[in-house]
């Protein structure tokens, strides 16, 4: 038997979840489910025997699953994921590095997916069809992704079409923090999907292919990206999906090179210019590190710059001894602080927050799904339609081409 979704259970980040799990002394325990419920959240619901087990009970059933189960299931865990659920994936790695994998991946006949929503879809479309891919919490969503609604990049698409016209006026991009429904939008019309790991290659390619770019959905990763490339601040507009040609008029749309869709991560927009300053006066030899969906006066303020990937490569290979102040999720800063201990690591906010969506992967979840493939029972299968599969994959697999 299988429970299939299509559609993740979209409950939106309030700012009380926002805000739930931050800390200031950095300690992200995880606690039984219904303790975590108590700080007044709303996640998938599960069946009560999941919401009372202890932490430990958890961790003891999810590896008795494991080894239950044994090479049927492959999981993949995203770098932000908490302790207690990036410990059991095979694979780590960014949505860049873990969509080669969910490629590459044949043997395993289900793929529990640790991350949200968009990463376990792309997955599906990058899997053979005899594959399931499962998310643990299918409330797992991204509030940057929620930003870009398909029916709104459809709707802009059309506006801008009629006003700019053809093909090699505007290539449409979208970051891999989206829908199937849009990637598949890029994939017939001649677009592409980028990560922050291969945004400024991608981006190079769709502009040798078109005049300009419509960029979706994050405005930061967009502009930092297209600064980079040399694109001026007045070639580049906001697309506000409230309002009549996103607002702005035909020949402000004309004179753009670049296209930015009006969304933004809501935890990498929390680091500032004066958390920097602050880490400097602090320790003036820190290094800053920061990840490309930060504002752009952090972006330009900071040392070194770059995805996930390129983050963990840089405090890896580091000489012992240096420090670096990090701008990006806590639980990734976190396990590069605890696995680089001759280096000092820490992250750029004092006040640390978990991407609020990606911590509601609690590892309840993780051990629900797998005694549920133990017991034949598929629950939170993810499918894309055969349609959108398609096109989707025209523009993935362009990425994979360009980006290698
Ligand atoms: S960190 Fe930001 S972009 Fe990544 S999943 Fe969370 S909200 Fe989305």
């Amino acid at each position: 038997m299988t429970i299939t979704f299509n559609r993740p259970v979209v409950i939106p980040i309030t700012e009380l979840e926002q805000s739930a799990f931050c800390q200031t002394d950095g300690n992200l325990r995880t606690k039984s489910l219904e303790e975590e419920f108590a700080a007044g959240v709303r996640w998938q619901k599960v069946p009560i025997r999941y919401l009372k087990l202890s932490p430990q009970e958890i961790d003891e059933g999810i590896a008795a699953a494991r080894q239950a189960l044994g090479k049927q299931v492959v999981v993949l865990g995203h770098h932000y994921q908490r302790p207690d659920v990036i410990k059991y994936a095979d694979f780590r790695g960014d949505s860049y590095k873990l969509s080669q994998m969910a490629s590459r991946e044949r043997d395993s006949k289900f793929i529990v997916f640790c991350g949200v929503h968009f990463m376990a879809e792309t997955a599906d479309i990058l899997t053979a069809s005899d594959q399931t891919v499962i998310l643990p919490n299918m409330a797992a969503g991204c509030s940057m992704s929620d930003m870009a609604q398909t029916e709104d990049v459809e709707d802009a698409w059309e506006q801008l079409s009629s006003v700019l016209g053809g093909e090699d006026e505007i290539v449409p991009v979208t970051y891999m923090n989206s829908t199937a429904e849009i990637k598949a939008l890029c994939g017939r019309n001649g677009g592409i999907v980028c990560t922050s790991s291969n945004g400024t290659q991608l981006m190079e390619w769709a502009f040798r292919r078109g005049k300009r770019i419509l960029f979706v959905p994050d405005q930061h990763l967009g502009r930092n990206t297209a600064l980079k490339l040399g694109v001026p601040l007045d070639e580049m507009a906001v697309w506000s999906p409230f309002k009549q040609l996103g607002g702005h008029s035909p020949d402000r749309l004309r004179r753009a090179k670049i296209i930015l869709w009006e969304g933004h991560c809501s935890v990498h927009t929390r680091f500032s210019v004066k958390q920097i300053e602050d880490a400097r006066q602090k320790y003036p030899d820190v290094n800053i590190l920061v990840h490309p969906e930060c504002t752009m006066e952090v972006v330009q303020e900071a040392d070194y710059v770059g995805s996930t990937e390129y983050i963990a490569r840089m405090v890896r290979e580091a000489p012992a001894g240096s420090k670096w102040a990090i701008g990006t999720e806590i639980n990734l800063v976190k396990r590069l602080a605890e696995e680089n201990a001759d280096k000092s690591v820490f992250c750029l906010d004092p006040i640390v927050c978990p991407c609020a969506t990606m911590y509601r992967v609690h590892p309840a979840y993780l051990l629900w799904v797998l005694e549920g493939i133990m017991a034949g029972l598929v629950i939170n299968r993810i499918t894309v339609g055969q349609k959108v599969a398609e096109q989707a994959r025209i523009a993935l697999r362009r990425m994979l081409e360009v980006a290698g």
